[in-house]
Parts: C-alpha cells; sequence; structure tokens
C-alpha cells in the first residue's frame, strides 16, 4: 500500500538548507533524498505560517483558498461594532486559530479530505482529518504558547518527533508533520543561527530514526517522503510599526491587538511580519475593495495628502499593490509603477513609470514562463502571487510588502522578531522541496507537490492552476 509523509520545517529557507546539507550536517536527509530530487520551491503571498501552508494540503494559492492572511477583516461585514462584529475582524495568532479549518473556501478540498486515510501531527490546518487523527493538537497549543515567551521552541519540535516516530507503523496513508522550531529560533535571532542549525539536525536525526523504522518494517519503499518548508525569512534590523506610523500621520488606525477604535480611516492587518494589508474606512461594510486611484486621494487613508506617496517614501516598503479600476493590479514601488492583468492563461506585465518588479521587459506569459522567469529574480513568482492575492474577496484594498531588513510590526511585538519573514523578497520566498523519489522538473511553486502527492496515493484530484 503506497503511503506518503510530508514533512514540514517551518520557517526554514531554502539556502540555509542547502548550506547545511552541503556542510555535511545532514546526513540523514543525504542519504534519504538524491541531487535531483532536491529542488527549490515558491512559495505562496504572504509568505507565512498557516497560510503558506494551503498549497501543501490544497493544491491552491492563499487567495484561491480566500485565506489571504493570517489576520483580516471582513469588508462586507464589519460595521464598527468591534465586540459584537469581532468574527468579521480574523487573527489566527489567538482564540480565533480555529477558524481557519472553516474559513477555508468551501469549494477547495483538503488532502485530508480526498485520503481518509490520512494523520497530521501539530496542523493548524485538519479539515477533512478525523478527530484521532489530529495528533498532538493540546501540546501543538500549549507549547505554542510557552515556546513564544520562553523562546525555546526545540520541545514542540521534540513532540512531533516522538509522535512521528510512534505512528511510524500505523495504518495511515498519508501523514503530515510540521516541525515548528526552526521558525520560532529563527524569529529569535537570524535564519541561520546555531539554534536553528541545532534544531534542524535534530529534524535529521528524526528522519533518521523514521528510515530506519520504515526499513525495519518493509515499508520504506512503499513511502513517499517529502521534505519542504512554508517559507524562509531574513533579519530585521528596522521595524517600521505600520499602525504607529499612520496614527502618528493623524490617521485613526485599527490594527491588532486593540480594536477598539472610534470611527477609523482605515485597518491594518500585518502578517509574518512583513505583509500588511490596509482597509480603508473599515467602518463602512461594502462588498467591493476600492481602487488604488481612490485610495490615493487625499484623506483616503486618514492622511492629509496622498497615503500611498508617503508610504513608497519609506525604505521599509518594497512594494505596494492595489487594484484598477476595470481590472488588473497595480504595482508601486520607488521604481516607478507597472500593472499586471491577467486574461485567461495569459498573464500580462506592462512597465508605466518604472519597472517595480524588475522584470526588465512589458511581457507576456502564461504562469510556468514567469516562475521560470522570475524564480532567480528580486520577487520570485511576484506576479502570480500578486494576482493571486487580489482573488480572495477578503484581501486589503492595499497589499503591501516589506524590503529586506524590515517588518512592520513593533509595538505589540513581544519578544521582539529580530528575523522575520511575510514578504515577496528571495530569503522569504525560496524554501527547500526535497523528496526520496523524482520530483518534476522545476522550477516548482510549493502548490506543484500536492498533485505529486496526490499521484503516488492514486488520488483523483482536478488539476489546479495557480489562477483559475
Ligand atoms: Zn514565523
Amino acid at each position: 500500500m503506497k503511503r506518503a509523509i510530508l514533512l514540514l520545517i517551518d520557517g526554514l529557507r531554502a539556502d540555509v538548507a542547502e548550506r547545511a546539507i552541503a556542510d555535511g550536517l545532514l546526513p540523514h536527509m543525504a542519504a534519504l533524498t538524491a541531487p535531483g530530487a532536491r529542488q527549490r520551491a515558491a512559495t505562496a503571498f504572504p509568505s507565512t505560517t498557516s497560510v503558506a501552508y494551503l498549497p501543501f494540503l490544497t493544491g491552491a494559492l492563499p487567495g484561491r483558498c480566500n485565506i489571504p492572511s493570517i489576520r483580516w477583516l471582513d469588508r462586507t461585514a464589519y460595521s464598527g461594532r468591534w465586540w459584537t462584529e469581532r468574527d468579521a475582524v480574523r487573527s489566527y495568532c489567538g482564540w480565533q486559530a480555529g477558524h481557519l479549518n472553516r474559513d477555508i473556501a468551501p469549494d477547495v478540498t483538503t488532502i485530508f479530505e480526498l485520503v481518509p486515510e490520512s494523520i497530521a501531527i501539530f496542523s493548524m490546518i485538519t479539515r477533512g482529518l478525523d478527530p484521532d487523527a489530529d495528533r498532538i493538537q493540546g501540546a501543538r497549543k500549549w507549547w505554542g504558547t510557552v515556546s513564544h515567551y520562553t523562546e525555546n521552541h526545540q520541545p514542540g519540535d521534540d513532540a512531533v518527533a516522538k509522535e512521528l516516530l510512534a505512528q511510524a507503523g500505523g495504518d495511515w496513508r498519508f501523514c503530515f508533520a510540521q516541525f515548528p522550531a526552526v521558525d520560532g529560533h529563527t524569529h529569535a535571532a537570524t535564519p541561520e543561527s546555531a539554534r536553528v542549525l541545532d534544531s534542524l539536525q535534530q529534524v535529521d536525526r528524526t528522519i533518521g530514526e523514521l528510515v530506519a523504522r520504515l526499513t525495519e518494517l518493509g515499508r520504506l519503499d512503499e513511502t513517499l517522503i517529502m521534505i519542504v518548508s512554508d517559507h524562509g525569512a531574513a533579519p530585521v534590523h528596522s521595524h517600521l510599526d505600520l499602525a504607529t506610523w499612520f496614527r502618528d500621520r493623524g490617521a485613526r488606525t485599527l490594527a491588532h491587538p486593540v480594536l477598539w477604535t472610534r470611527d477609523p480611516h482605515l485597518a491594518v492587518m500585518v502578517a509574518g511580519n512583513a505583509q500588511a494589508a490596509l482597509y480603508a474606512s473599515p467602518n463602512t461594510p461594502r462588498a467591493e475593495r476600492h481602487p488604488i486611484s481612490t485610495l490615493r486621494a487625499p484623506g483616503a487613508l486618514g492622511l492629509p495628502d496622498d497615503a500611498i506617496a508617503a508610504l513608497l517614501g519609506e525604505e521599509a516598503i518594497a512594494l505596494v499593490a492595489g487594484e484598477e479600476i476595470g481590472g488588473g493590479v497595480r504595482v508601486a514601488s520607488r521604481e516607478g509603477e507597472a500593472v499586471l492583468h491577467q486574461r485567461g492563461e495569459a498573464i500580462s506585465y506592462q512597465r508605466e513609470s518604472g519597472d517595480p518588479l524588475q522584470i526588465g521587459a512589458d511581457t507576456t506569459h502564461n504562469h510556468r514562463e514567469w516562475l521560470a522567469r522570475t524564480i532567480d529574480g528580486a520577487f520570485p513568482d511576484a506576479p502570480v502571487a500578486l494576482l493571486d492575492q487580489f482573488r480572495a474577496p477578503r484581501t486589503g484594498d492595499l497589499v503591501i510588502a516589506a524590503a529586506d531588513g524590515y517588518d512592520f510590526r513593533k509595538a505589540w511585538e513581544y519578544p521582539e522578531h529580530k528575523s522575520g519573514h511575510g514578504s515577496l523578497t528571495p530569503a522569504h520566498m525560496l524554501t527547500p522541496a526535497w523528496c526520496n523519489r523524482a520530483l518534476p522538473d522545476g522550477p516548482l511553486r510549493t502548490a506543484d507537490l500536492f498533485p505529486v502527492l496526490c499521484a503516488w496515493l492514486g488520488v483523483e484530484a482536478a488539476p489546479i492552476l495557480p489562477l483559475s
């Protein structure tokens, strides 16, 4: 009986993983995976935990799942009654984490629904799992809270390792396990700090034990094993707290964790912390986003003049994106502006006053060609990722990506994030995609691994195009 194991090392950056294996720090992963089956994959945007699990577990990008971020506001439902309508302002970082499963678009199918004989270990996404197959969820909540303050994330990984090894001989067909410590130790220091590498080496030893156990059981040959990550990270030298930035300029700003704000001009929803979405006049319910031209009008975001021009004056901000009247997404940076359009499979990039995505031409490609063209560039897969982001009804009016070295949250972030993720830069977007069997020819998105899992398990899953 064919089986598959998806091991997700949260926050492991592609180049960190590649250096570690080249330096001989990961002997068990090296023995398990062939060099040709060690690829890089572009993750989803925002490049942050839970949102970026969706491509592995559903084959769909976050916008398609209508989970545009870890924090969002339902602009159709929120009218300013911050307590009675608190369910219309989402943060998966607290008590609303349990809403994630039901928030995923109903027409998106999880691998747990496709493969009823699935288990998940330490997973935030569990839709379709039998209660008994949702393993050590209590430990996830406990260690998630405790480790946040102690800054020692290894106990979470140890709990996952113990459960994974205990389950090795079980009668499941698909097993998803996530290891949280690399991400936790990265936030507390750097993406390649000693504690990160210690945790990574501990995962390697666990994989060695897992392989030994599967060999003993005679089940290694029937088991596909993938080693992946949901996002990378980069050190943060300066925090530009976006909510504070707006408040300092006189804008009444709704932002977590204090949602009570009288008559706010805007809401700021931060993820990762290097991505943010802005919602104009959040107390007035409306179905449609405001186009970017409307948001530039004086006062539209609570500033006396053009707030977008002011934002682009900040070195912390790499890109600002919003919708055009009549369709398309406008991308702006200090380098100028360009517009993305999708017509069927054709995705076009048209420079206007500059080349914010650093493409070097006005051009049209399909999604595969765009990935190939951008994966080694300044913003991997950005054309597809940005168009995807604006497919989600829940996405903000404006979406902002931070430059490496910066993030958007300081006032309420304890302990301080010394590294972060969420943005579209290579350090945040590129992840390892390693496997004990051949992978499709690259370049890959993390979403491309879902059909590989389905094919191995003999599960019929309709192909999902990134922007279909
Ligand atoms: Zn993180």
